[in-house]
């Protein structure tokens, strides 16, 4: 690939002027901040960075790359573990701006922009008793979560952040305005639900709100290695009769040190109740702990906002992160066994593996009314390295993949595309086909020819478009 070629001086003061919005080069004494994303692994400097006040802005950002044949990399909340949320050399387009939410109680809609964080979408649907499942992490962006899928503590209950999905706005990457919604360009509506950022740059979301109660009953049940077997097999049982209302994400990792609990790896079931009866949560948390009681047992009523802050001092902008995923049917003798020799591995700060329990809401959606990969699985294990060594890359790399590999003889196939770095074995680092299989990478596929025929959005889980060569593996 040859190198980009980096724009004069003249035509960056020639954007400058078109942009209702900031361009920030690497001669400005901001720059070195706002080049940077939350993976600091991911350590890359664009040739320049358009902070976009509105959409001329980004119809203007999106022909100056094109121009220049400057490499693009969109970013909203940043956190892309892949790390397609900035770029060497190229232009990166920062939507941070665009972070207004509306809320209309009386259609139960909101509106997000698409710089927007979770935080920010929390707090504004939660003043009205209202929610839109996302994440777990409040500096998260939306915009990133939601075009790849979206899982979090409402998942059970009210589905993906996709399945609230009703409409969206975005400019084409030829620079159209477009909206998409069940009437209008429905196709690329559903092409949103879990393509990615492949055939525009979202402006706007419209999701459907869901009702929560205005405190909920959520907590972690903590066991210590001796137990985590018994707990793990509770869990595969409780799995199997969970309501809608109760989501689980079952956790190890080494405790930090703030939580006073020692430095060997826990086992940490959380779990939160989304419903204003906290008897029957309690009645339904009582079902597993029967079964595995736990060591330590921390659970509260909290506010919605509350719980979706609760772990954000765990993860830190900047530290160094890889992270792998896989879908799994049963938690069995084998897989459990496997958990646990990996968790007890889990010695150093940092690292750590979720299972989320799928199934509810989000499992009773029809595979084909979305583009996420797959819904059919009753577990998904993310497993993510987090740390801030240089030094430890390679051993902490190896153990995330090594760990993953190991899973793959139980994996019902798909993978969750925001919960993955580059994979080492594909070409450009995705396998697309490996991921939506044939039939949605068809659909993808021709979404991508219609709406970014040249691939300039190619910092992504990339679509490809097989007769444009553009070189997908852009860094
Ligand atoms: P960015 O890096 O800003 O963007 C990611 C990509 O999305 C961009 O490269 C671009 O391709 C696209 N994009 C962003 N904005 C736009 C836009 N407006 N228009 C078009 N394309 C756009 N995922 C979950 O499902 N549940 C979780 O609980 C969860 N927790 C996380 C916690 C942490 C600490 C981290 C680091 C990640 C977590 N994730 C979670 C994964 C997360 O969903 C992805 O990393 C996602 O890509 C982040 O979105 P972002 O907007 O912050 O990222």
């Amino acid at each position: 690939m040859s190198a980009p070629a980096f724009p004069q001086p003249s035509a960056v003061k020639e954007l400058a002027a078109r942009l209702h919005g900031s361009v920030i080069t690497p001669a400005d004494p901001e720059y070195d901040e706002a080049r940077r994303v939350w993976n600091a692994m991911i350590d890359r400097s664009p040739a320049l960075i358009v902070r976009a006040a509105d959409e001329s802005d980004i119809a203007v950002s999106l022909a100056f790359a094109r121009k220049h044949s400057l490499p693009l990399a969109v970013r909203s909340g940043g956190h892309n573990v892949a790390g397609h949320g900035t770029v060497e050399a190229g232009l990166l387009l920062d939507l941070r701006a665009f972070n207004e939410v509306t809320v209309d109680p009386e259609r139960r809609l909101v509106q997000v922009g698409g710089g927007a964080t979770l935080g920010e979408l929390d707090r504004a649907t939660s003043a009205h008793g209202l929610a839109v499942p996302v994440g777990v992490i409040s500096q998260t962006g939306v915009a990133g979560l939601c075009l790849g899928g979206g899982f979090g503590w409402l998942t059970r209950t009210y589905g993906l952040t996709v399945d609230s999905l009703v409409a969206a706005d975005l400019i084409s990457a030829e620079g159209e305005a477009v909206h998409a919604d069940a009437h209008a360009n429905p196709e690329l509506l559903w092409g949103l639900t879990g393509g990615g950022g492949n055939f525009g740059v979202v402006t706007s979301f419209t999701f459907t709100a869901h009702p929560l109660p205005p405190t909920l009953y959520a907590g972690n049940l903590i066991y210590h290695r001796a137990r985590w077997h018994q707990a793990l097999v509770a869990l595969g049982d409780w799995a199997t009769e969970l309501p809608d209302e109760m989501t689980v994400i079952a956790n190890v990792m080494v405790p930090p040190p703030e939580w006073d609990m020692g430095d060997e790896p826990i086992l940490v079931v959380g779990f939160l109740w989304a419903d204003p009866d906290h008897d029957a949560g309690a009645a339904c948390v009582e079902r597993f702990t029967r079964l595995a009681p736990p060591e330590i047992e921390d659970v509260s009523t909290v506010t919605w906002p509350e719980w979706q802050s609760v772990s954000d001092s765990i993860f830190p902008k900047g530290v160094r992160a890889y992270w792998k995923n896989t879908a799994f049917d049963s938690l069995s003798e084998e897989v459990i066994n496997v958990l646990i020799a990996r968790g007890a591995e889990q010695t150093w700060q940092g690292t750590a593996f979720d299972i989320h329990i799928m199934g509810g809401a989000m499992g009773r959606v029809p595979a084909e009314a979305t583009a996420f990969p797959d819904r059919s699985s009753a577990f998904w294990l993310n497993i993510y390295g987090f740390w801030t060594d240089e030094e430890q890359d390679e051993h902490h790399v190896q153990f995330v993949r090594g760990f993953a590999h190991q899973m793959e003889r139980f994996s019902t196939g798909g993978q969750y595309v925001n919960f993955s770095s580059n994979d080492e074995r594909a070409p450009h680092g995705f396998d697309a086909f490996g991921v939506y299989g044939a039939e949605k990478l068809a659909r993808l596929t021709a979404l991508k020819r219609r709406y970014d025929p040249q691939n300039l959005l190619r910092l992504n889980h990339n679509i490809a478009v097989p007769d444009v060569d553009t070189d997908a593996a852009i860094p």
